[in-house]
């Protein structure tokens, strides 16, 4: 499709899932995904209130920034990736009703807070359509990508933000502070593990890289790309032992808490933690 086309644009954009549903001990080890191995590994407790309990907790308003920003991104790649034009002043309004849409007292703001936070939202989002590394007529392989893996033990599952032509698996982030690449690299490595053995199921073929595109929150925002090589044997048995890891800790019910200064910081559980026993 090379003709450009006017989007027409939807009455209320999608909402983003507001609450996890409790999840059974068979559901949890019968798929598991990036950020539900991510959370068992970094404090099972915490694990056990979000995904076994499902308690639902107000999110933290730089959660929300994250989650607004991703969403108009879609909108604007989906746009792209159909060749579709996107009328004046279209994208803001998504973007005020995703950001209105999700106020119904589920966000932690701090006094003051959130005005400031939707123009800074707004303001990397800019910062990324006039700074985007991805020439307009790049040609994607896909958009928000829902793929997943037979690991033989569970199915791993995920959604891809962006693949570029030639298998070029793109991740946003949205971070306050920037990003060093081998930290990002070291931090983000199961997440990128499970995307290009998920791309590398999907399409037979092996990702020819995977990039962090990171918005970062200074006074003058910036984008800042960081980009992997494709997964190598070493990252795969890595990913696979940390998964056989959760699905024996799941099973046996481990949900031991690992209390550390940052986790515990910004953990919603904290007060069900201190309660806990
Ligand atoms: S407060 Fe700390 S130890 Fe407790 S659940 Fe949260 S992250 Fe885990």
């Amino acid at each position: 499709m090379n003709d450009t086309a006017t989007i027409v644009p939807p009455a209320v954009p999608v909402p983003p899932a507001r609450a996890n549903k409790p999840k059974s001990i068979e559901e949890l080890l019968a798929t598991v995904s990036a950020s539900r191995l991510n959370t068992f590994h970094s404090c099972r407790l915490k694990f056990y209130f979000n995904y076994v309990l499902g308690l639902a907790r107000a999110k933290p308003g730089a959660q929300h920034i994250g989650s607004t920003v991703h969403f108009t991104l879609k909108l604007w790649n989906l746009a792209r990736w159909r060749k579709q034009s996107i009328p004046d002043g279209w994208l803001r309004e998504q973007f005020d009703l995703f950001w209105a849409d999700d106020q119904e007292g589920q966000i932690r703001w701090e006094q003051g807070e959130e005005d400031e936070s939707k123009a800074k939202a707004w303001a990397l989002l800019n910062t990324y359509f006039s700074q985007s590394p991805i020439p307009p007529n790049e040609p994607a392989e896909g958009v928000e990508v829902s793929v997943e893996a037979d690991l033989g033990t569970t199915k791993l599952i995920g959604i891809i933000d962006l693949v570029r032509s030639g298998g070029r698996i793109v991740e946003f982030k949205t971070t306050g502070q920037t990003p060093n690449p081998e930290k990002a690299e070291h931090i983000h490595e199961l997440q990128c593990s499970c995307y290009a053995v998920m791309y590398r199921e999907a399409t037979g073929q092996t990702e020819t890289a995977t990039e962090l595109h990171h918005l970062v929150k200074l006074k003058t925002p910036k984008l800042v790309v960081t980009t992997l090589p494709a997964m190598t044997p070493k990252q795969q048995t890595r990913l696979l032992k940390t998964v056989d890891s959760y699905l024996d800790g799941v099973q046996r019910q481990d949900w031991v808490p690992s209390p550390s200064p940052m986790a515990c910081a910004c953990c919603e559980f904290f007060n069900e933690c201190r309660r806990w026993s």
